[in-house]
């Protein structure tokens, strides 16, 4: 199995779920001079106490930053300890993975609820990965090898199948989440657009579908566990090319029709 060979990663939403188990399963692999930077919004809180536990495990590879995707504030103080800690190797992949559902049908979803959700799913995204995108240039740069990669240079965004409008009716019509297909369709095309875009910097961008999964926002009745989930979306991203960016794939690897 290709191993994923990134040295620097950022991933937010680090503090629970499938952020925290994929700072767990990037941590024990063997890979040298790894920096992970696992973002929370409040790190210092009960709720972020499994990811301070993680990082007395890995206290050279894991730093724990306070990142609010909805808060210009926090992305650009966020950036700058970033910046200075990666250095000349610059960012080598950015997940943007913290997310935000909300419940709610066509006649009864609030705007307030549109606009929470959307600001997280969808400004968090765009705001972050315009703030990180100098430090991923920076890594297209310095890597000195042709193509795209995730070891390179790559923004991964956590995206949904209840976000196609192929085939959400699987899990729309059990967890009807209006504002949140919404905003996973809305991310989609941001992939594709940020993939087209940035081709020409080296950077690679693609979407991925985490499966349902059992965590706070999966709930229980969910079908897989995170372990399985975030191993197979990191063998996924270690298998991605040029020839794959601006994708959307499920954890096994399938394509998801958009
Ligand atoms: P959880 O609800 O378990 O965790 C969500 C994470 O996002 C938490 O760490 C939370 O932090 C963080 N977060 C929410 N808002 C913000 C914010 N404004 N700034 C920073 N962090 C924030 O969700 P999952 O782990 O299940 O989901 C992770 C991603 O996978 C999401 O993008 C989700 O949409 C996607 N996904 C999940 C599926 C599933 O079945 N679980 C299915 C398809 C997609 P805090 O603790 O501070 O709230």
């Amino acid at each position: 199995m290709a191993a994923l060979k990134a040295c620097n990663i950022l991933i937010t939403g680090a503090n629970r779920g499938l952020g925290l188990e994929m700072v767990k399963q990037l941590a024990e692999m063997p890979c040298s001079n790894r920096q992970i930077f696992a973002c929370s919004r409040e790190p210092d809180s009960p709720k972020s106490e499994a990811l301070r536990e993680l990082t007395k495990k890995h206290p050279n590879i894991i730093k724990t930053i306070c990142l609010d995707v909805t808060n210009p504030v926090s992305i650009k103080e966020a950036a700058k300890k970033v910046g200075a800690l990666t250095g000349k190797t610059g960012l080598n992949l950015l997940v943007n993975n913290a997310g935000l559902a909300k419940l709610g049908s066509t006649q009864n979803t609030t705007a307030e609820d549109m606009l929470a959700v959307f600001n997280t799913n969808v400004m968090g995204p765009f705001s972050v990965t315009q703030e990180f995108l100098p430090y991923l240039q920076t890594a297209a740069k310095a890597s000195g090898t042709p193509g795209l990669s995730c070891n390179k240079a790559a923004v991964i965004n956590i995206s949904s199948s209840l976000g196609s409008m192929t085939c959400f009716h699987e899990i729309y019509n059990i967890i009807q989440a209006f504002p949140y297909c919404v905003s996973k369709a809305s991310l989609n095309m941001m992939t594709v657009l940020s993939a087209h875009d940035c081709k020409s910097d080296g950077i690679l961008f693609a979407a991925l579908h985490p499966g349902w999964v059992k965590t706070d926002m999966g709930g229980d009745q969910a079908l897989i566990e995170a372990k399985e989930s975030v191993a197979g979306m990191l063998h996924v991203m270690s298998t991605l090319t040029e020839k794959q960016t601006g994708v959307y794939l499920d954890y096994t690897g399938k394509t998801i029709p958009w």
